[in-house]
């Protein structure tokens, strides 16, 4: 029954807004000092301590504001672009592990998720520091934000999502930093 313990929990803010994923583990503390509430169990599945057992959170959601960022794990890190595009490289449709900024930094490109895509090595060496129009390279397609379900659906899960989170999940918004 202790694996349940590494089940995955979905956290919302004060304000009902996503924050993200992590384990029922790392939510179990808050709860018990009430700075959780829980939304949604899931049904017919308990931790058992010495003495008593514990329905287990499926959704859960901060009391007060909270200062540490969660979804900055939501945010385009090049784990989540390279998930969003599947690993397809923007500019030749071949397989990519890096991340390119479209608008290069250097020239005043922002880490957004439209302005972030999947480039393969020699794709992103090609372009350098210049725009795809400079390289002479076009994309293959457009990058946008993507609904975090996408994101969290994409990443590897040993268990299923579970049905009440659906109703939580919505578009991640854009960082812009
Ligand atoms: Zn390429």
């Amino acid at each position: 029954m202790q694996s349940h313990l590494y089940d995955r929990v979905l956290v919302l803010d004060c304000r009902n807004v996503l924050m993200g994923t992590t384990s029922v583990r790392g939510v179990f503390v808050s709860i018990f000092r009430d700075e959780m509430d829980v939304l949604e169990y899931r049904h017919g599945v308990y931790i058992r301590s010495s003495h008593r057992r514990h329905r287990v959170p499926e959704v859960v959601r901060w009391r007060e504001p909270v200062r540490f960022i969660m979804y900055r794990s939501l945010g385009p890190t090049r784990r989540n672009v390279l998930l969003r595009d599947e690993n397809i490289c923007a500019y030749c449709g071949g397989t990519g592990y890096t991340r390119d900024h479209i608008l290069p930094k250097s020239r005043g490109g922002i880490r957004s998720w439209e302005n972030l895509v999947t480039a393969c090595e020699e794709c992103n060496r090609k372009k350098g520091a210049r725009t795809p129009e400079e390289a002479g390279m076009s994309l293959i397609y457009t990058p946008r934000k993507p609904n975090t379900l996408t994101l969290i659906i994409s990443r590897p899960q040993k268990a299923p999502i579970p049905k009440s989170w659906k109703r939580y999940l919505e578009p991640v918004e854009s960082t812009g930093t």
